[in-house]
């Protein structure tokens, strides 16, 4: 096992694009840490580096101590899953997934325990003696993590692994590779688009867009604490509100008057050091807000829809063009068209630089 540590990845194309800007990231022993991002924003390119099927045009990559910019993937003591598998389509899921182990000489009677143990994992059981050609899409692609996970390699990549699943064992799925990935404390550099799979799966997750990392962290901190409005707007469902606002004295103002937010001093003036001009985004989260009937809070208007959705309600309220949403108890009864104030939780709230689109405070 060991960790793995990307220093300063540049990729550019031939074509021009930079897939990949500049990217320092680093999975220690055993992590199970997840690339996350929109499409497009070069996850799969930097696990390709990882994996040596791409050259990056600069940087470094280490597994372990060892540089293995140079080597081949077959040297860097890797196993990967992307989401295009190819299996041996002439071999049984059985043969597919025995298959790194034969090509080192493992005894056959170790070989069964573990294609069992994985099959079992990955409930596959009931295909291992199918060819490809006659398993589902998923199936396929379990058999192709089996084939993945049967090595105990220093390093698993996987890209998006589960997308051929349906939901019900797309979530099974989720549980049970984490599972199997702490089992074998196999350091794991996982990809994914869905935030869901990220937060759940991840011990940290690195947030990409456009090629360039936005944030490293837990679930918790990328969710409480996001470094910019990208992550702020990324993770979360509802995402995090992002509300245009301006530093009046000790108060955040909205643009129209319905949104004055008075600050502690101390925080007031750790952003106007650190502000790069007036612009301002105060960013909190649906559950941060509370609604009232009075207009005692910091902002005010009128309730635009109201959905229940079983264990909570999600509202959304108008203000100065934009929604705000807001989930509070089932058992809350505001209607549409009531006028309502909202009150902020100050310890859980965000301000970002408009300019630079970095957290303030
Ligand atoms: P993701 O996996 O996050 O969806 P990719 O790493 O596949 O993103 O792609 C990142 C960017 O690099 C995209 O703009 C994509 O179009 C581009 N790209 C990927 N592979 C190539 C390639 N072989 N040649 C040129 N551009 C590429
Ligand atoms: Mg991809």
């Amino acid at each position: 096992m060991a960790e793995v540590r990307i220093e300063n990845l540049v990729k550019v194309f031939p074509n021009g694009t930079r897939a990949v800007n500049d990217v320092s990231l680093a999975a220690p022993d055993g992590e199970f840490l997840v690339l996350l991002g929109p499409s497009g924003c070069g996850k799969t390119t930097t696990l390709r580096c990882v994996a040596g099927l791409e050259r990056q045009t600069s940087g470094d990559i280490y597994i372990g101590e060892r540089v293995v910019n140079d080597l081949p993937p077959g040297e860097r003591d890797i196993a990967f899953v992307f989401q295009f598998y190819a299996l041996y389509p002439h071999l049984s899921a059985y043969d597919n997934i025995a298959f790194p182990l034969r090509a080192v000489g493992v005894a056959a009677d170790e070989i069964d325990r573990r294609v069992m143990r994985v099959a079992e994992t990955l409930r596959i059981k009931h295909v291992l003696r199918k060819r490809p050609r006659s398993m589902s899409s998923g199936e396929q692609q379990r058999v192709a993590l089996g084939r993945a996970v049967i090595r105990r390699p220093q390093v698993f990549l996987m890209d998006e692994p589960l997308t051929n699943l349906d939901a019900a064992l797309r979530s099974d799925m989720r549980v049970e590779l984490k599972h199997l990935q702490r089992e074998l404390g196999v350091t794991t550099l996982y990809v994914t688009h869905d935030q869901t799979e990220a937060m759940t799966m991840g011990e940290r997750i690195a947030v990409m867009q456009l090629g360039d990392l936005q944030q490293v962290g837990t679930p918790l901190e990328v969710y409480q604490y996001p470094a910019t409005l990208f992550v702020a707007s990324f993770i979360g469902d509802p995402p995090m509100n992002l509300i245009p606002v301006t530093l009046e004295g000790d108060a955040l103002q909205g643009a129209s008057g319905h949104l004055s937010l008075a600050l502690a001093p101390d925080v007031a003036g750790a952003i106007r050091q650190k502000q790069s001009g007036p612009g301002l985004v105060l960013g909190v989260r649906a559950e941060d807000i509370t609604l009232s009937g009075g207009d005692e809070g910091d902002m005010r208007g009128e309730v635009t829809t109201r959905e229940p959705l079983g264990d909570q309600a999600l509202y959304s309220v108008g203000l100065d063009g934009q929604f705000i949403q807001i989930t509070t108890a089932p058992t809350t009864r505001f209607g549409v068209g009531d006028a309502i104030s909202l009150s902020i939780d100050r310890s859980r709230m965000r301000v970002f630089d408009a300019a630079t689109e970095r957290a303030l405070v």
